[in-house]
């Protein structure tokens, strides 16, 4: 695994890069002077961040804010990293405390406010520092003409001059005007890398659905799409082994790939893929990295990424070329429980777990949107101007309706037996499906036994997965997966908040038989 991708993981715990963020952190990493534009939200911290423990030395920040800069500073030592912040906000104790790390060498970033500059202390201080790479956040502020303009700005081109390092610098805007004036002043003798990609991919064909019968729904997709190449991502071991088999079975030409495979084994199944037309490697997200297939015509999850990133980054292998790619996600109920219990049973402090809840709703906001695919996931990224036409929802627009009420039933019967319970049983009460356990419990006098008659077992279910989807209720690690509601769903029972579902996944449910009752 490449050191960048392990740092990623280890130490700031992602487990995927954002779109655009390898590219840049790898040419920052190299010593290449880089202007990096992104939109505000996609991760442009880490673009230095993480170069900066690649480097040796330390690396100075600049950056126009100082409550920003505490922020970052908090973070990167919750996750280990020395760093520290010389601005007018500090105690005594702390200028102090980040003197020493830097003296002792032990500093791996120092933020500066461009104040700091003005001062001939700081500058030769820093002269005599082992200094590896100067990063610009906020660079716009160097142009004149910007409405954020900072004076001090301008003086990081001396410090440049004076240190001869490398200098990343970083901003959202994206006017043509301003970059030219970044360059210019920050960059005099030499243009730097630009980095300026837009995060859509308008090439790939994004879709979505409710996981029914997944060996049949991936079966029948890679069944339209015979001969050509394609990833099946599973979430275990043993599924890529079976689907790649049953694959086979349905004519294709397949192979498997996972971490489990001895080397020489995952070596021989990369390079057939590569090499191979029309191949399909059905895989963990072990496969991937590395891979450089330009003509990959599709990918398929056959269970719900990790996260967001996780998704934008496996479905973004398909279409190098440029040329049209499909890509298919399957989720269920099931890996909702999963995703959120691999989370919270994990090492990482509550403060990172949360986060990792949340993109993971931001996954889950993606397979249960109710119109654009394309918007939601890129608005996710900071993006606004987006076009689109190119996804399952812009093909067919969902149908949407009122759930508001269904969802507060079903609240009412997580609350009513003290969450305590999981879907199968909650809908068993409000189906007024009096099983030995409803009976047992004595769930059949409750009052909202029955009250739920109008849906089926199958919409319920529906239901109950979007309700996940939004995070109105989650699976409790402590009681065997049993539902408990979030803070989230209170405005809903309250009748403050109203709630919109998707009509089409239940429709779809509707189609099949529902089991007996
Ligand atoms: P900005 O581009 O506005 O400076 P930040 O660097 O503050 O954005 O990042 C925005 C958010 O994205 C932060 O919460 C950060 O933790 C998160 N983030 C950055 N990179 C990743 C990644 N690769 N995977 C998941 N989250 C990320």
């Amino acid at each position: 695994m490449a050191e960048s991708t392990e740092l990623l993981r280890d130490v700031f715990g992602f487990d995927a890069f954002r779109p655009g963020q390898e590219e840049i952190v790898d040419a920052v990493a190299a010593g290449r002077d880089v202007l990096a534009i992104m939109p505000t939200g996609g991760g442009k911290s880490l673009c230095f961040q993480l170069p900066a423990l690649m480097r040796g030395g330390v690396t100075v920040v600049i950056s126009p804010l100082i409550a920003l800069m505490r922020d970052q500073v908090r973070a990167l030592r919750a996750a280990g990293v020395e760093a520290g912040a010389l601005t007018s906000a500090n105690t005594e104790e702390e200028t102090e405390a980040v003197w020493s790390a830097l003296t002792d060498g032990r500093l791996k970033l120092l933020y500066l406010a461009p104040e700091r500059l003005a001062s001939v202390g700081t500058q030769d201080m820093l002269r005599r520092m082992d200094v590896s790479l100067i990063a610009v956040d906020e660079a716009h502020c160097v142009s004149q003409w910007g409405h954020d303009f900072r004076p001090d700005y301008l003086r990081i081109g001396d410090l440049r001059a004076a240190l001869d390092v490398p200098v990343a610098a970083f901003t959202a805007t994206a006017d043509a005007e301003t970059r030219e004036e970044i360059v210019a002043r920050l960059f005099p003798h030499h243009p730097p890398e630009q980095f300026l990609r837009g995060f859509d991919r308008p090439n790939i064909h994004l879709a979505f659905a409710a996981k029914d019968q997944p060996r049949r729904q991936i079966l029948a997709f890679a069944a339209a799409r015979k001969g050509q190449s394609g990833i099946v991502y599973c979430g275990t071991r043993a599924k890529t082994e079976s689907l790649s088999r049953a694959l086979n079975e349905a004519g294709h030409a397949a192979i498997h790939y996972h971490g489990g495979m001895d080397p020489d084994a995952r070596r021989i199944a990369e390079t057939r893929f590569q090499q191979e037309d029309g191949l399909i490697v059905a895989a963990t997200v072990a496969f991937g990295m590395g891979v450089d297939k330009p003509d990959i015509r599709w990918v398929a999850h056959a269970d719900l990424p990790k996260s967001i990133e996780a998704y934008y980054q496996e479905i973004g292998r398909a279409g190098r070329d440029g040329a049209p790619a499909e890509t298919l996600t399957l989720f269920g109920p099931d890996d909702i429980r999963l995703r959120r219990s691999q989370i919270d049973e994990g090492l990482a402090p509550p403060e990172r777990r949360m986060a990792d809840h949340g993109r993971l709703n931001a996954l889950l906001g993606l397979a249960e949107a109710l119109d654009c695919r394309r918007a939601t996931l890129l608005r996710y990224f900071g993006e606004t101007e987006i076009t689109c036409g190119k996804c399952d929802l812009c093909d067919r627009p969902a149908e949407v309706f009122d759930g508001t009420e269904a969802v507060r039933k079903a609240l009412s019967a997580v609350l009513r037996t003290e969450e305590w319970f999981g879907a199968g049983h909650l809908i068993d009460i409000l189906t007024g499906n009096a099983t030995d356990k409803v009976q047992a419990r004595g769930h059949d006098q409750l009052p909202t036994f029955g009250v739920g008659r109008d849906l089926t077992r199958n919409e319920w279910q529906a239901v109950f997965r979007q309700m996940m989807g939004h995070d109105l209720i989650r699976p409790n690690p402590d009681r065997h997966g049993a539902l408990t509601m979030t803070e989230a769903a209170r405005p809903i029972l309250r009748g403050e908040d109203t709630i919109r579902l998707r009509r089409d996944t239940i429709a779809a449910a509707k189609d099949r038989r529902a089991p007996a009752r």
